[in-house]
């Protein structure tokens, strides 16, 4: 439904000045020539009134007026943002507010082609889509209808990746895109290497699905099959460890491929009977079934900071009454969204309404770690982490279940996990997800996601060709306090993005201010693992390392991160794409 009448008196949201920039590019709804006609303040009040007007639908739904104002300053506190789409389309005609798709790709031209199609119209409305090809029959196996042979995977990736390339989502961000192929599948050395050469494949990120037989083949350094999936015959073996070799060497040459656990996602699917897991969404937080969408939203962990000092690893600062009470009203929120959305394709309206899945997570965590004074690579900060996100989860499975008791539990409840081990039931089949908020923490203003600062100062590149420099508020106010700080000091900070090797400044300093380049690698991945121990579908990370690292420090993260119980891993080497997003710098 359409927005509420602007209420009197409603406080005009603070916008820090790349949050101006970014809502006045992307998110005010615009006339015809590109005009924006609405204020900041009319943005949230109607993503707030048209969340909270779907309340009317329930017998027991809370009075809209209210809510709708307590979502209003949830939002504008910047204490919780839902996902870009909410924020764009709420109210608005195309409806679409979901940022996470998976569509399956069927072995046919047919199969393929529908895929083209239903991504472009998701793109169209915002939200970004995730694929498995591990269906399609190899390049170079027989077409019977034609007597010719199949392109294979790789090939028609090509297609889906130049129908992105012309579908600007929404008119605001192209589509981006997640391919997984599975590891035993007949083209996957081709896959391995697909995005070897600079813009090749540019709207995809790929991930190589790893299964425990593979893990344990590589292990046992053995060989293992490749298997056609249209006949099942075995194509070929190959050496388990030359193929993860492989794996290592272009993930250190370019980022991708990455790789995702695909046995541990299944064994964590709730609704089995539904289907089974094949894909995530682009950015790898969201495992789906096919025609499944999500909606997800970020707390910006930085706003539940007590004052004082710490006494014993930060916990003692953490403001959990406040975080539990928002942790329900963020659930309801979302809850909402899934009503209060219209999506492309009748098939995801109807995989939706099954399981009902949202994604609630965090953002500012290293913003909460620099005011804790807890450096990020310390077992301190591991700990705390696991805390605030066992946390989290209790609390967002608690209000699921209140809201099961308001408007019934997810349709496919019954036959689900929850439902056999009698742990429901719950309104939604799962409610937490850790993206990598990668708008929503600068119109927050905050750290992005889980991830450590990529530098105290620096410059971004954002939307093509626009960038803005920002220096972390609690790093300033920190120099501020201690008496450390100058101009002079902040542009050298601004060119090198860390205070590591400043030996004048003090040592507690250097220590708790680390960014993303200061710290052992491996700090990354325990980080991700502690969040993933307590979060439903996935945590987005990316594992940082400098440009030096070697193909050994790569294998080693992708082995830990199995160990350590991780969905999956990507890792970025400084340096080694000419166009990164994020630079230190002045100059970039
Ligand atoms: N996403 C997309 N296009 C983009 C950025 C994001 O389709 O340019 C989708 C994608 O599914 C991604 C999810 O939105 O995994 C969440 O990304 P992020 O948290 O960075 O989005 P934000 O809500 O901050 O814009």
């Amino acid at each position: 439904g359409p927005a509420l009448p602007l209420p009197d008196g409603l406080p005009e949201p603070e916008l820090n000045p790349n949050a101006e920039v970014v809502l006045e590019r992307r998110y005010l709804r615009k006339d015809g020539h590109g005009t924006p006609y609405e204020s900041p303040r009319e943005l949230f009040w109607r993503v707030a009134s048209v969340v909270a007007a779907q309340e009317q639908q329930y017998e027991q739904g809370r009075n809209p007026d209210e809510l709708a104002r307590q979502f209003y300053e949830l939002m504008t506190s910047w204490t919780f943002l839902p996902n870009s789409p909410t924020l764009m389309n709420a109210g608005t005609e195309l409806g679409q507010l979901a940022a996470c798709f998976v569509l399956p790709v069927e072995d046919s031209m047919e199969g393929i082609f529908d895929a083209v199609k239903n991504a472009a119209m998701i793109h169209k409305s915002g939200g970004g889509t995730g694929f498995a090809f591990s269906r399609l029959r190899p390049s170079n196996a027989c077409v019977g209808s034609t007597g010719g042979v199949a392109s294979g995977p790789v090939s028609f990736m090509k297609i889906f990746n130049t129908a992105t390339e012309q579908v600007k989502q929404g008119g605001t961000r192209r589509g981006a895109n997640m391919a997984i192929l599975r590891v035993d599948h007949p083209d996957v050395l081709q896959f391995i290497s697909a995005k070897e050469r600079e813009n090749e494949l540019n709207n995809f990120n790929l991930s190589v699905g790893l299964t425990e037989r593979f893990m344990r083949a590589v292990e046992q350094d053995e060989e293992y099959a490749l298997i056609a999936p249209h006949n099942g015959k075995t194509v070929q073996t190959l050496k388990a460890r030359e193929v993860f070799n492989l794996l290592v060497r272009k993930a250190w040459e370019s980022g991708d491929p990455g790789i995702v656990f695909l046995d541990r996602i299944n064994r964590d699917n709730p609704t089995p009977e539904l289907g089974e897991i094949e894909s995530t969404n682009p950015c790898g937080e969201q495992p789906l079934l096919p025609f499944e969408a999500c909606n997800l939203g970020s707390l910006n962990l930085g706003r539940f900071v007590l004052p004082g000092e710490t006494a014993n690893g930060g916990a003692d600062l953490v403001d959990w009454e406040r975080l539990r009470e928002t942790v329900h009203l963020c659930v309801r929120f979302l809850d909402n969204v899934i009503d209060a959305s219209r999506y492309p394709l009748q098939r995801i309206t109807e995989m939706v309404a099954k399981t009902r899945k949202i994604g609630l997570g965090v953002m500012g965590w290293a913003d909460m770690l620099y005011q804790l004074r807890l450096p990020y690579d310390s077992r301190r900060a591991v700990e705390l982490a696991e805390k605030v996100m066992e946390f989290i989860r209790a609390e967002a499975r608690s209000a699921s279940k209140q809201l099961a008791t308001e408007r019934g539990p997810f349709p496919a409840y019954d036959n689900s996990l929850f439902g056999k081990q009698n742990l429901g039931p719950y309104r939604n089949a799962t409610t937490t997800t850790v993206a990598p908020t990668g708008t929503l923490s600068i119109i927050a203003g905050c750290s992005s996601g889980v991830e450590p600062l990529f530098a105290l100062s620096f410059t971004r590149n954002v939307m093509d060709n626009d960038t803005l420099t920002e220096a972390n508020p609690y790093f300033e106010q920190a120099l501020r306090d201690t008496g450390a700080y100058s101009e002079q000091l902040m542009r050298e900070v601004a060119r090198t993005g860390t205070i590591r090797d400043m030996d004048h400044l003090p040592e507690e300093l250097r220590r708790v201010f680390v960014t993303a380049m200061d710290m052992e690698p491996l700090w990354h991945l325990n980080m991700q693992a502690a969040f993933q121990k307590y979060t439903d579908n996935a945590v987005s990370k990316t594992v940082n390392l400098p440009n030096e690292a070697t193909q050994d420090h790569i294998r080693d993260i992708y082995w830990k991160a199995y160990e350590l119980g991780c969905k999956g891993v990507t890792v970025y080497r400084s340096g080694c794409k000419s166009v990164q997003v994020l630079c230190t710098g002045e100059k970039q």
